[in-house]
């Protein structure tokens, strides 16, 4: 089994480490490759994404990918990195789970799966200014092969793990051409799954029971932008973005990435939570390498290092144990 691990910027440098140790002492046998993508790679070479690096992502077929601080400017010949290596790798689905975790800032009774479209939608990177720069327009597409695809990725996630509904968000109110074609075909799709409850709702309105009753929500299937936002509001009720997984998945191919960013106002500290890249691992093997207990064994290690209220300093806001310290502590819990 191979790995391709791209660190990327920020605290990228700091937390996929931790998450790279816990694979090892539990796969002891998994083939590391090491990777560059990213600004700082791009400040450097004037290449965000190398061609090498996306060689050795497919070759391995899963990748471990930490952050990448995309600036919100335009820069000439530079584009988000992993938005790239999504759509390199075919990657069409993008799951961001939400459970309570035994932290004060988590909320009892959530556990939902946010499942983002991850190919189209504003993401397809057709924006352009005119007006000498005052005006901007970028381009959103909703077709449906991919619709179709993400939808049985949700319904069949719901059955997998033994869901009851699917909630489609979209804003076909406004948006009938793209938006509302999302959410007619996923309505198609539900058909075949007779056995989930399907709902829908407005993304304002998602927004809003987001923040009122996280519990409501179950698997939520939504385009690429939407589920962006959502599963953040989601990760506020886990606990925090320090403490949120993501996984995106393609046919044969996977990139584990958590939810947060490069998170710069801490970068080189030490003191970046690496929960949630150590969960994104988990959810690699769970998801990509069919091993779910090894799966079993990391989320069972950070559930009992939390409960016993060994936190870095995001988790409450305070003092806290650096990367490393919470690391070992993972390490030392893995049974
Ligand atoms: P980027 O531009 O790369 O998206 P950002 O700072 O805008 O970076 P995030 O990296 O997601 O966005 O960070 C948002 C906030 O959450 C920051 O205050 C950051 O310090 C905090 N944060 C994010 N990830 C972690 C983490 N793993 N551990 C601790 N704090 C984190």
């Amino acid at each position: 089994m191979k790995l391709c691990v791209i660190e990327g910027d920020g605290i990228g440098h700091e937390v996929v480490p931790a998450a790279v140790r816990v694979l090892r002492q539990l796969m002891p046998g998994l083939e590391v490759v090491s990777a560059e993508a990213g600004w700082d790679r791009f400040e450097k070479t004037g290449e965000a994404l190398p061609e090498d690096t996306v060689a050795l992502a497919k070759e391995a077929g899963a990748v471990l990918f930490g952050a990448c601080s995309s600036p919100s400017y335009p820069v000439a010949g530079y584009s988000s990195p992993i938005v790239s290596l999504r759509k390199r790798m075919e990657t069409f689905a993008n799951l961001r789970p939400t459970r309570f975790l035994p932290v004060p800032t988590a909320r009892a009774g959530v556990d939902l799966v946010v499942v983002r479209e991850n190919t189209e939608d504003l993401y397809i990177g057709d924006e352009h200014t005119e007006d000498a720069g005052d005006t901007g327009t970028a381009t959103k597409r909703i077709t449906r092969a991919a619709t179709e695809r993400i939808a049985h990725t949700a319904f069949r996630l719901a059955r997998n793990e033994k869901r009851r509904r699917v909630t489609i968000v979209h804003k076909g109110n406004v948006l009938p051409q793209t938006d509302g074609l999302f959410r007619r075909v996923a309505y198609e799709v539900a058909k075949d799954y007779g056995d989930i409850e399907t709902d829908e709702l407005l993304v304002d309105t998602a927004a809003y029971w987001m923040v009122k009753d996280p519990a409501r929500f179950d698997v939520v299937l939504t385009p690429n932008l939407y589920g962006d936002i959502l599963s953040d509001m989601a990760a506020a009720w886990g606990g925090g973005l320090g403490l949120a997984p993501a996984l995106n998945i393609g046919a044969e191919v996977a990139i584990a990435e958590p939810i947060h960013g490069s998170a710069p106002d801490i970068a080189g500290q030490g003191i970046a939570n690496p929960t949630a890249v150590i969960l994104s691992a988990s959810m690699l093997a769970r998801h990509h390498w069919n091993k779910p207990a090894i799966a079993d064994r990391i989320d069972a290690a950070v559930t009992a290092a939390l409960s016993r209220g060994d936190y870095t300093a995001d988790v409450l806001g305070v003092n806290g144990m650096s990367t490393d310290e919470f690391a070992d502590i993972i390490c030392g819990g893995l049974g």
